[in-house]
């Protein structure tokens, strides 16, 4: 089954504030992912990268495809005109991002991380810095990496041990970094790394670290970008997915960079690119979810296995087909309830960013979204892992070969609960430092929004029994972060031995609000006479919020017991 990108699914997102123009983009958008995106990723995984005397060589494929992307111009889709871009809103750019990575989840990290690289450029560099690097950037010649992990530090970046020594023509940086992702290809003429490192004598810890722009080339005498700039990949990994990506240890052996921003300010503008990234993230786990229940109903209506418990509904063929049976329609419609949620989301973070962009002391947009990007990122890419695993398990034996790519999708997305931190690490830093950091103000002002949406909607004609499944989680959600909090008081590492628990709980009660939001619109748009949608799409809508909030929101019943067990039970003794 090829990839349909779930354009109505989008467009009920966007209906309200979305153009003719935009509209153009995202055709075109679809048409790439379908047409070129999604055919090089079986192939991508199988002919991986080869590594030859420092330089990385990607599959064919893929280097075909990503230099038409960036031949196209859409590197600064949504990225400033004042150095080439188009400055479309983040809403947009969030939708052509969730395509490409449904498509070819290995290409599309090349982008994504090249697009987050000018953000922190944009917002921490020198106007030198901004005017050299971002034009070739967003014309699509160069692309970009993020260093910051090293052997011994990957969660703890306050470990790093690349030092940076200033020089009269920049800094000079030592250091060896390991899983960079692109750290060396041959689809760009450049590749500008952003590193972490230590300017001597800068304090131990997190709070010491600089962020530098380091070209792999830089300008030769007759000011050709064409020299060596004593950056060399000395190694690939080989892993358990996304083998057209390039994972890579780079050695920096004296190599010219620059400051980006403030000396020990590092962490601060590697946060800018981390968050887009994490954002990023979610999108990789809402494109998982999307691909897999695609490719898994495809399936669930082709296959003939066994005949329906309440009599036969294929009788002139042999067997029933297996979407008929009740266990595979739990599995899919799993993942597209995390698919749709997920995106309604990631939507909706997309928007908080574009309020952001246009009032910068919108104050509620920022603290929502300090609260929302942990989730969508450690929520969604743990769901998007589910939707892969059930896709296996709706193709049986046929999901665990090779041959059908639906083994490639759960290997492939694995990675996404891993880097940009660790689902526990999105867990800390959601319970830790966005809700018992700020007093639950971030959360009171989510939970204020179920409580207004559920309501509004307490007599509702037809969706009344939905609005109350959810309604008691607006106030369940705090008082839990403030139980969490007493007993944290006492030991910090109470936190820890709840975080995760906290994490999904707060996934599904976030997706939760937006199924629910989602029903209502849909039922709002039925009883007009002009809606753009079909009647059935919109019952789709509702029935599936239905199954969500019957079938999945109660799993946060379990996950309430266990956040509050506490830490007793976590003392083994090894
Ligand atoms: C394919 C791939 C691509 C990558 N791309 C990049 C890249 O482009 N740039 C880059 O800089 N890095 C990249 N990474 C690195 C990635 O970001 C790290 O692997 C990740 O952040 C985790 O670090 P670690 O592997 O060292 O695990 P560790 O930090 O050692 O963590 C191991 C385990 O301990 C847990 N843990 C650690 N600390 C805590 C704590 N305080 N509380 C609770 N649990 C904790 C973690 O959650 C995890 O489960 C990539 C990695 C891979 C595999």
């Amino acid at each position: 089954m090829n990839y349909r990108v779930p354009l109505q699914d989008m467009a009920f997102l966007t209906r309200q504030h979305s153009d003719e123009h935009q509209s153009l983009i995202i055709e075109q958008a679809a048409r790439m992912a379908e047409q070129q995106w999604a055919p090089a990723n079986a192939r991508g995984d199988q002919q991986g990268c080869q590594l030859e005397q420092g330089k990385v060589q990607l599959a064919h494929d893929i280097r075909e495809t990503f230099c038409r992307y960036a031949a196209d111009g859409w590197m600064g889709l949504a990225l400033p005109q004042r150095w080439g871009g188009q400055q479309q809103s983040e809403v947009l750019a969030a939708q052509v991002g969730e395509m490409l990575t449904s498509a070819n989840h290995a290409l599309s990290m090349l982008p994504a991380l090249t697009i987050s690289a000018c953000r922190a450029i944009i917002t921490h560099g020198s106007d030198q810095l901004r005017d050299t690097y971002l034009p070739p950037i967003i014309a699509g010649q160069w692309t970009a990496t993020m260093c910051m992990t090293e052997a011994h530090c990957g969660s703890d970046l306050g470990l790093v041990r690349s030092k940076a020594q200033p020089g009269a023509d920049g800094y000079r940086i030592y250091g060896s970094k390991i899983f960079i992702s692109y750290g060396s290809h041959d689809a760009s003429e450049n590749i500008i790394h952003l590193v972490l490192a230590r300017v001597a004598d800068a304090p131990a810890g997190i709070k010491g670290l600089s962020l530098f722009l380091v070209p792999e080339k830089i300008q030769n005498s007759r000011g050709e970008w064409q020299q060596d700039n004593s950056v060399v990949c000395t190694g690939i990994e080989d892993k358990m997915g996304i083998h057209a990506s390039p994972t890579c240890s780079l050695s920096f052996d004296g190599a010219l960079g620059y400051l980006v921003g403030q000396e020990q300010g590092g962490i601060n503008a590697m946060f800018t690119m981390m968050n887009e990234m994490r954002l990023g993230t979610c999108l990789q786990g809402v494109g998982l979810s999307e691909r897999s229940f695609q490719k898994s109903l495809g399936y669930a209506i082709e296959r003939l296995q066994m005949r329906s418990l309440s009599g036969a509904k294929n009788p002139q063929g042999e067997a029933d087909a297996i979407v008929e049976h009740p266990d595979v329609r739990r599995m899919l419609l799993t993942q597209k309830a995390f698919a749709d949620g997920g995106r309604a989301l990631a939507n909706y973070c997309a928007q908080l960013l574009d309020q952001q962009a246009a009032e910068p002391n919108d104050k509620d947009a920022t603290l929502l979204l300090e609260l929302l990007t942990p989730i969508a990122k450690g929520f969604c890419t743990e769901a998007g892992l589910e939707s892969a695993s059930h896709a296996i398990q709706i193709y049986g034996g046929h999901g665990y070969i090779r041959e059908n790519g639906v083994e490639q999708l759960y290997r492939d997305g694995r990675i996404a609960t891993l880097y940009e931190g660790t689902s526990g690490i999105q867990a800390l830093d959601l319970l830790g430092r966005k809700v018992l950091g700020n007093q639950g103000a971030s959360l009171r002002l989510f939970t204020k929004k179920i409580h207004r949406l559920c309501n509004e909607n307490l007599q509702h004609p037809q969706l009344a029994k939905l609005v109350q499944r959810l309604l008691p989680f607006a106030r369940q959600w705090p008082e839990l972060s403030m139980q969490l909090g007493v007993k944290a008081m006492q030991n910090h590492d109470e936190a820890g031995a709840a975080s995760f628990d906290f994490l999904m709980y707060s996934g599904y009660v976030t997706l939760g609000y937006f199924q629910l939001k989602s029903a209502l619109d849909a039922w709002q748009l039925l009883q007009q006479q002009d809606s753009a949608f079909s009647d059935d799409f919109l019952q789709q809508k509702i029935q599936l919020a239905d199954f969500y909030l019957q079938r999945l929101l109660p799993r946060t019943a379990a996950y309430r017991e266990t956040m509050l067990a506490g830490l007793e039970s976590l003392n083994p003794v090894w």
